[in-house]
């Protein structure tokens, strides 16, 4: 168990409302499924899914069905936001058709192209959803520390840690103060009967690690298919001189053989809006 004064300030703590940053993957699912049950002193008034169209048909549909869920159980809301569609944009930018396109971490032998896609396809949508119900607009005293953003981040992973750079936004994080790691997420939402939920993420996503990747072939085919399509169509990425890889072995996908790698390593950093 770890205090939230040890992460944040007193001055930080003041906020007036909570919302919560839903991934629809195990530890998001699981929090906001804690918080409806009153697991915590206080329960965020509205989730937020910020869909990149780049997340695999099964997350999107557990998404639905627990969105579904709470609706009836709790009278609860979760909002789904879009941007536009990351995969189709990629694909469009590589045909010629679009001049620009928000860089995802893709891998070279030389290191990782820079990371825009999360701020744009995930924070930004979120950000403008929350100011548009809570009315922020420019930056004034009394709308300082406003909201404290739920971000279901594990105990396991405390690295992802991050401190808001918003003045109008604190970072929350009730797993960590609770010590609950991933597995305990998943076994808190199969106490209520409901499905498991899955690893969320887009499918083409370069932090995916050999376990993911290993699941993503083994569980849904189909999906590592689309994935292998795509890592073939970025290996000439237009204005890069270096070949570009999905698979942190910058190998293509469809010759990664999963016997014979190691499975225990970590993912790489992310903020808990991804669901890596
Ligand atoms: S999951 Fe990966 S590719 Fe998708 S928005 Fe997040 S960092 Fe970018």
């Amino acid at each position: 168990m770890i205090s939230r004064n040890l992460y944040i300030s007193e001055k930080e703590q003041t906020f007036k409302h909570e919302v919560l940053m839903y991934g629809a993957g195990t530890q998001s699912t699981g929090l906001l499924l804690m918080a409806l049950n009153g697991e915590f002193e206080t329960k965020p008034d509205v989730a937020i899914f910020a869909d990149t169209g780049g997340e695999p048909k099964h997350v999107i549909n557990y998404k639905n069905y627990f969105t579904e869920y709470v609706k009836k159980e709790f009278d609860f809301n979760i909002i789904t936001v879009q941007y536009k569609n990351l995969e189709t944009e990629i694909k469009e930018y590589l045909k010629g058709n679009r001049k620009r396109v928000s860089c995802i971490p893709l891998r070279s032998k030389t290191g990782l192209l820079m990371r825009q896609c999360t701020k744009d396809y995930k924070i930004n949508p979120a950000d403008k959803k929350i100011k548009e119900l809570y009315k922020i607009k420019r930056k004034n005293k009394e709308q300082e520390n406003l909201i404290g953003t739920w971000l279901g981040i594990s105990i396991d992973e405390m690295y992802r840690m991050k401190k808001s750079l918003d003045w109008w936004k604190v970072f929350i994080y009730p797993l960590i103060e609770k010590g609950f790691k991933r597995e305990d997420t998943i076994n808190y939402v199969k106490r209520f009967g409901l499905k498991e939920p899955p690893r969320s993420a887009c499918y083409f996503c370069p932090f995916h690690s050999n376990h993911y990747w290993k699941y993503l072939h083994n569980k849904y085919p189909n999906e590592y298919k689309k994935a292998i399509e795509f890592d073939e169509t970025i290996r000439n990425y237009k204005g890069l001189n270096n070949k570009m890889y999905l698979h942190k072995k910058t190998i293509p996908l469809k010759d990664v053989d999963y016997n014979q790698l190691d499975m225990f390593d970590l993912i790489d950093e992310c903020n808990g809006y991804c669901g890596i």
